[in-house]
């Protein structure tokens, strides 16, 4: 998803992870086609024509009707806090499956994997690749993005989503079906998940002043890929193509 602040008039300046995901990940160049959605719903249409060291210029060609109209799916962005192991793979995988809009993960305080700088690129690329080969085989025309935050305020700064909801089993006053009951359908939402430690407090604060409302999803202490999925299929139940 890019920002509508990037378009004027026929042209779109794209940089940072954008670039990094149409360049490094997807490998375009000039003269490739794209979509651009932005954050209020609209698509434009375009070809790339200048590739630079920072910078993709794309040249507009046209402009789709508001594709988050009321009957599609919220834009759903999942902040994933680092799993350990392999977990990471199935909440791509299976989040794909059920719709993501695109996945921004981060190394939460209490996640046990550290990733370097030097292995970024590589794990960006076997990410996408991961939610390339789901789309495929699940038959999606769109790929879920997978960008990287170094850390939860990173990732909590950067969310221009309608709703946010941050799930945390501490939560006492509000239920997650009481948190979806009294919210329009958005246009698009940012749901932040903890690793298996969860989230620091801290993490927490930063999150919820960042409008992410603390949510529960009941008693049982489930594990963070157990709740990456079940909300990503509640709420396509509740607004979506479920
Ligand atoms: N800190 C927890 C503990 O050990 O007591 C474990 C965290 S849980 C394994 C991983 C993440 O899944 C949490 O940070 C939270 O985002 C989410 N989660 C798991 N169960 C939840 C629940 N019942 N309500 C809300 N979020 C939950």
């Amino acid at each position: 998803m890019i920002n509508s602040g990037k378009v004027s008039g026929d042209y779109a300046t794209l940089d940072g992870d954008v670039y990094n995901h149409m360049v490094r990940v997807l490998r375009m160049g000039s003269g490739d086609s794209v979509q651009l959605a932005d954050e209020n719903g609209n698509v434009r249409c375009g070809v790339i024509e200048q590739v630079t060291r920072e910078r993709v210029t794309v040249r507009i060609s046209s402009l789709l009707d508001n594709a988050a109209g009321d009957s599609e799916a919220p834009r759903i962005t999942i902040c994933q806090a680092l799993p350990k192991g392999d977990k990471i793979d199935l909440i791509l995988q299976k989040g794909t499956e059920l719709g993501a809009h695109d996945f921004r993960l981060f190394g939460g305080c209490r996640s046990v994997v550290r990733i370097r700088d030097d292995q970024l690129t590589g794990r960006l690329e076997r990410w996408n690749r991961i939610t390339s080969e789901a789309a495929r085989q699940c038959g999606r025309s769109d790929v879920p993005a997978v960008s990287w935050r170094s850390g939860a305020q990173e990732a909590a700064d950067d969310s221009g989503q309608e709703l946010r909801l941050i799930l945390w089993e501490g939560e006492r006053e509000r239920t997650l079906k009481e948190a979806l009951a009294l919210q329009a359908k958005p246009v698009s939402v940012a749901v932040a998940i903890g690793p298996e430690g969860g989230f620091d407090p801290l993490e927490l604060r930063h999150f919820t002043r960042q409008g992410f409302q603390p949510v529960s999803l009941g008693s049982r202490i489930l594990r963070t890929e157990t709740a990456s999925i079940a909300i990503l299929a509640i709420m396509q139940y509740v607004w979506g193509d479920l």
